[in-house]
């Protein structure tokens, strides 16, 4: 059977990143950059006032001054500042000619008629003014090409007028769940079955992990049913389906895929939970679908889905072959762990105290639970702790990897 590590690297093998294709930049956050973004103006367009006030000459040392205008933002001024003279003006409209700096408002005393005062303001030019052209010129890249856009991108993709972007666009994820036990979530459920909960969460995480998800419902333990379904999920950039790969009578998804043209990649991993997962990849033309068939148990899916169809995304993204973050925590407690398989538990890592330097590491707290059916458990927790596949005594302060979910 293949180490988690040995399956990963088959995962990462065949996660080849999607083409880029033009984007709204509306819908382009969290997307990654296939262009360099250029400017097509000065930023600021004009020498900007950045406070409410009057614009002046700053080695004026008129005593009072006549107010000749008022600009606000989005006019255009119409007369140039001279000695003696002031122009209202508010923050973000274009400085006159003749003026250098801006005295706020606050600093400013009127005294009847147009005439205006300030106070024992000393002035400087500049002061309170942004110049043209200070955050961008035209023809500077203002965001170049890998960068993953973040809303303030979105910002200055709006502020250089590209409407359109050249970005890797979201992965589509499709989402099967398999089982004739299942109902969906607004069905109470009859004697034995149980509501479908794998296919909701493996939508949340898909979203979560930057994917667009699409649900295609409940497949029943059939060829008909599952061939009927899979066939529009090997539509997507990615198909993950839940149940129907352990050993039962019933687990017909490996061999429905099969059928349909998925290539097998591997099926079963050493790992606890999760041992039963299939990994496939089908070709067809230019379209390659990359195929999880996670096990049914809600616990499997999830830690299946983080460990294995979350990075996958990410590479399919741009982003690299990238997962959940690690951190190194120092356990709070005793814990035997049986071995066989390496395996990922459900934990709490709590920060370290921040006062106590000798005791940098976060801690660590392994959850009593009941298997890979425990739902509960795994939703208390804010981590998997990582074990190893030997079997080991853990004492209180040994360190150990977590992966924070
Ligand atoms: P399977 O992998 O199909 O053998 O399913 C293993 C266990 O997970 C069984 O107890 C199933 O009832 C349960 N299970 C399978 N699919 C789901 C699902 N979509 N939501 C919740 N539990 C499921
Ligand atoms: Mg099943």
């Amino acid at each position: 059977m293949l180490t988690v590590e040995e399956a990963l690297r088959l995962v990462e093998q065949h996660a080849v990143c999607l083409a880029a294709q033009p984007v709204p930049f509306g819908q382009a956050a969290g997307l990654v950059l296939a262009q360099d973004v250029v400017s097509d103006i000065d930023s600021p367009p004009h020498n900007k006032s950045m406070m409410d006030g009057y614009a002046v000459v700053s080695h004026d040392q008129s005593e009072v001054r006549h107010v000749i205008e008022e600009i606000a933002a989005g006019d255009v001024p119409r007369q140039a500042v001279t000695l003696g003279n002031a122009s209202r003006i508010m923050t973000g409209a274009p400085l006159p000619d003749g003026a250098d700096c801006v005295v706020p408002v606050e600093q400013s005393e009127s005294v009847g008629g147009n005439l205006v005062r300030f106070g024992m303001v000393e002035l400087r030019a500049g002061q309170n003014v942004l110049p043209k052209g200070t955050s961008a010129k035209v023809g500077d890249v203002v965001l170049s090409e890998e960068t993953r856009l973040r809303p303030i991108d979105i910002a200055i993709l709006a502020e250089v007028g590209c409407s359109t972007v050249n970005a890797i666009p979201r992965p589509r994820v499709a989402v099967l769940a398999t089982g004739n036990e299942l109902v969906p979530v607004d069905e109470r459920p009859a004697s034995g079955q149980i509501r479908n909960s794998n296919g909701p969460l493996i939508v949340a995480a898909a979203q979560a992990a930057g994917a667009e998800a699409i649900d295609l419902g409940i497949a029943r333990d059939n060829h008909a049913s599952l061939r009927e379904h899979m066939r529009s999920g090997l539509t997507a950039d990615v198909l993950v389906l839940s149940g129907g790969v352990s050993a039962g009578k019933y687990d017909l998804v490996p061999q429905v895929l099969t059928e349909l043209g998925v290539v097998q990649i591997f099926h079963k991993v050493s790992l606890r939970p999760g041992k039963p997962l299939w990994f496939g990849l089908r070709e067809e033309g230019n379209r390659r679908t990359l195929v999880f068939g996670l096990p049914g148990n809600p616990v499997s899916s999830f830690v299946c889905f983080e460990l294995f169809a979350r990075p996958a995304i990410a590479a399919l993204s741009g982003r690299g072959f990238v997962g959940l973050t690690v951190v190194h925590a120092k356990l709070n407690h005793d814990y035997d762990h049986s071995g066989g398989r390496a395996a990922c538990v459900p934990a709490i890592v709590k920060p370290a105290e921040m006062a106590l330097a000798t005791d940098p590491l976060p801690h660590l707290d392994i959850l009593s639970w009941h298997g890979s059916a425990d739902l509960a458990t795994l939703a208390r927790a804010n981590a998997l702790a990582c074990l190893p596949a030997e079997s080991r005594r853990f004492q209180a302060g040994d360190g150990l990897d977590a992966y924070l979910i």
